[in-house]
């Protein structure tokens, strides 16, 4: 440990004003206690219409190694989460949910893991204390399909609570794409990975921000964004319709050509129609979920755009200086103590 002994905290933050307050000394009596790591804060607002963001400022002005950063408006977990990796200075990366699901408690088992030369230590869900039965069957469900369909690794009832190595972080910092699914990009990452299982808890304040229709639109994203296997199925099912409905003309010509046509057909064309309407309908739909995100990508629009930068208010060498003078960079500002 001696290049990379910075370690910062990353918490996004949607309208969390009253969980806030509870989760920020957790976070620090854990940083606190580690004591050959340089801890940070960084906490990112996104866009919240409450009281998180003067919230965030007091927290910060109580505590020099809290690092804010304010969004132009609310961009969604995913960009919100992208913004906070590129604004950290360097060493390696926490990410936590600002409601306290991902309890605090564990940074010290993920900086072990780091320390044993692992680069994505990811937490796993053992159990979901705070989840309804829809939102964990849904979850299994989820993470099956995208198991199946995808090549990149995701591993199962892994959310975003996680520690990325300094050299994990750089590589995900050059993912730019606009259609974000992190738990994917973190698994097109690589590199040294493991996983620690934890209990999710409770929410500690305030509601959950992913209703029914946002997981669902989640799950779309996450297919589309890792995986063509239903570009593939497309063409199957139109492989499959083709050659029965040419089976089933060959027939209809020879039972005509045989017998003479004394029925109408009306039932049989119209069930046909309709049947091959439905397939092309599926088949032009998909093909226009990737049609619109590859329109999304194409115009190249920056990810995020930011409001307020308030970096950390510890004297602060340039990043990646030699360790000794990180170390009496560290000595002069003791945690919780304003310089
Ligand atoms: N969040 C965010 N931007 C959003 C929605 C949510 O930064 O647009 C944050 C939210 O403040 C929380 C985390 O993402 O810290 C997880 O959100 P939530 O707890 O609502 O999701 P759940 O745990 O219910 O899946
Ligand atoms: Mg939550």
């Amino acid at each position: 440990m001696t290049a990379h002994d910075r370690l910062t905290l990353v918490i996004t933050a949607y309208n969390e004003q009253e969980a806030l307050p509870l989760l920020h000394p957790r976070l620090c009596a854990q940083l606190r206690a580690l004591a050959d790591v340089d801890g940070r804060i960084l906490y990112v607002d996104d866009g919240s219409s409450d009281a998180t963001w003067q919230v965030m400022q007091t927290l910060a002005a109580q505590e020099p190694r809290v690092a804010v950063l304010r969004l132009s408006r609310n961009f969604g977990k995913e960009v919100a989460l992208t913004a906070g990796l590129d604004f950290v200075e360097d060493g390696a990366v926490i990410l936590l949910d600002a409601d306290g699901q991902d309890p605090p408690e564990l940074i010290p088992d993920f900086v072990a893991l780091w320390r044993q030369g692992h680069d994505d230590v990811y937490g796993v869900r053992e159990e979901r204390d705070g989840d309804g039965w829809l939102k964990r069957v849904t979850a299994a469900v989820f993470y099956r399909v995208m198991g199946r369909l995808s090549k990149t690794p995701i591993p199962a009832d892994t959310g975003d609570f996680r520690l990325l190595s300094p050299r994990a972080l750089a590589a995900l910092r050059q993912l730019r794409e606009r259609q974000r699914f992190m738990k994917g990009l973190f698994g097109w990452v690589g590199y040294n990975r493991v996983a620690l299982p934890y209990r999710r808890q409770a929410r500690v304040a305030g509601r959950s921000k992913f209703g029914f229709w946002k997981l669902w639109n989640f799950a779309l994203e996450g297919i589309t964004s890792f995986s063509t296997a239903p570009l593939r199925v497309a063409t199957y099912l139109g492989l499959f319709t083709a050659t029965g409905a040419f089976a089933f003309a060959a027939w209809v010509v020879a039972k005509a050509a045989l017998y003479g046509d004394r029925v109408a057909g009306w039932p049989t064309m119209m069930a046909v129609i309709l049947f091959l309407g439905g397939v092309q309908l599926i088949a032009l739909g998909l093909i226009g979920e990737y049609l619109g995100r590859l329109y999304m990508e194409a115009k190249q629009r920056p990810l995020y755009l930011v409001d307020t930068w308030q970096p950390a208010n510890v004297a602060v060498s340039a990043p990646s200086t030699s360790a000794g003078e990180r170390r009496a960079d560290r000595s002069t500002v003791a945690w919780g103590q304003v310089p």
